[in-house]
């Protein structure tokens, strides 16, 4: 049987097919030359696996898609302050190649559009690493994002240097302004090299499911960067990725993005799927037009705009009940799903709201699959007042999904693997079967 994915792309890709508004890049031949008719969409999930339809192994240049991969390897490389100091993280709501600064400071205003993806490409790499040094880690950290060794297109390349008048100006500017010290005109070369880098659809769509990933490459399974890395650069796309189309982007499609004028586009889902498409006729803004449309359709068929309302917290309550009478009685709790910080308080809630008389409390986390750090805190300060107010609180947690239970001073918790063993450990018998007080 066929998965109904790559069908479903198909589909997408042939009600698009028929828009041929736009033009491809003219700036330089080796892009005006491209075959315009190319289109290609890739989901790559965050364990691996590639579905596609049309041109996903048609190599074509990376350009402005490279810019939010630099800035993550310019924070791995030399840590946020340093980075931030040079590069703002504001939305300019200007086209990619505007000549604008922040007032006062200098700074280009984000990562994304060129003085702030030239600064950030001469944040490369260990500090005072010469031109070609940093080049190499470039090329080095996209294949990593990729998952393939990549390579440059010297033809598109030493044109993209041959008409660099205004990115020359750019950073000519920046080095007046400090911003960098050393020769402009080799940032803008390694800039250009960074943007002549070759990839695929698929390869973008890898590079994009590393960031949905937190970071680590789905095929290779190696960290790229870290993940206080990964949620600054997927913020930047979110605001910044899209130029000054950015505000329509965040609403009507709502997935941290980047594009580039040979006419991919990226798309990261946090913790679900990278997404790229190709189609090299650009809009106004620079930005791929039936990439766009895509983007939009796949949003709205799949729901997949990040700031879609999740599932209610309370769902995080599976079942409150008590088993037994009298001394024998113990409250039970079970809880289900992924907790983070609104699933965690409805917990706690629930506690206060009736508190238990019993003088076992069980909380019962075999259902669930995530805790986060808050909702960790939380549970284990709750068992400590629990314990406090003289009860004997048990955790059934046969996979360790919350790490390290210790509920601090004065608080005690016993982990078991089942609810039934609490009544075996106290007085050698079973627990008596459920019957339910509250159910949630
Ligand atoms: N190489 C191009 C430039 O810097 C990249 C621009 C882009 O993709 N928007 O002008």
């Amino acid at each position: 049987m066929r998965s109904m994915i790559p069908d479903y792309l198909d589909g997408a890709l042939s009600d698009v097919g028929a828009d041929d508004s736009g033009a491809t890049a003219a700036y330089i031949p080796e892009l005006a030359a491209a075959d315009p008719d190319r289109l290609g969409a890739v989901f790559a999930t965050i364990d691996g696996r590639v579905y596609g339809a049309g041109d996903i192994d048609v190599e074509f240049t990376i350009q402005s898609i490279s810019k939010p991969f630099a800035y993550a390897l310019a924070l791995s490389d030399r840590g946020f302050e340093p980075v931030l100091a040079k590069v703002g993280v504001e939305p300019s709501g200007e086209a990619f190649n505007e000549i604008s600064l922040e007032d006062g400071t200098g700074r280009p205003l984000n990562p994304m559009i060129n003085a702030g993806a030239m600064t950030t490409h001469a944040l490369t790499g260990p500090e005072g690493a010469d031109p070609a040094r940093r080049v190499e880690r470039v090329i080095d950290g996209l294949s990593a994002f990729a998952g393939r060794r990549l390579r440059v297109d010297e033809a598109t390349c030493t044109s993209e240097m041959q008409h660099a008048h205004r990115n020359l100006a750019i950073a000519h500017m920046l080095r007046s302004h400090e911003i960098f010290t050393e020769d402009p005109r080799g940032v803008v070369e390694g800039y250009l090299r960074q943007c002549s880098v070759l990839v695929t659809a698929r390869d973008l769509a890898m590079m994009a499911a590393t960031l949905a990933n937190r970071g680590v490459n789905p095929l290779s399974g190696r960290r790229v960067v870290g993940e206080r890395v990964v949620r600054q650069v997927l913020s930047v796309m979110a605001t910044c990725g899209m130029y000054d189309a950015a505000g329509d982007w965040a609403t009507q499609v709502g997935i941290p993005a980047k594009s580039g004028v040979a006419g991919g586009i990226i798309g990261a889902l946090p913790g679900q799927i990278g997404i790229a498409t190709f189609s090299p006729r650009l809009d106004m803004h620079g930005n791929s037009v039936r990439g766009v449309s895509l983007f939009e359709r796949f949003s709205s068929d799949m729901g997949l705009h990040v700031m879609e309302v999740p599932p209610a917290a309370r769902t995080v309550v599976r079942s409150h009940s008590v088993r037994g009478s009298a001394q024998d009685a113990v409250r039970v709790l079970r809880l289900q799903g992924g907790i983070r910080f609104a699933g965690a308080e409805r917990f706690v809630r629930e506690v206060m709201d009736s508190p238990p008389t019993e003088p076992r409390v069980v909380v019962d986390v075999s259902a669930v699959y995530s805790i986060d750090d808050v909702s960790r805190r939380m549970l284990l300060e709750l068992v400590r007042r629990l314990t406090l107010d003289g009860r004997d609180v048990y955790l059934v947690d046969p996979e360790v999904i919350v790490p390290d239970p210790d509920p601090g001073e004065g608080g005690r918790l016993t982990v078991v693997g089942t609810v039934e063993e609490v009544a075996v450990r106290v007085d050698g018998r079973g627990v008596p079967s459920a019957r339910p007080e509250v159910d949630a």
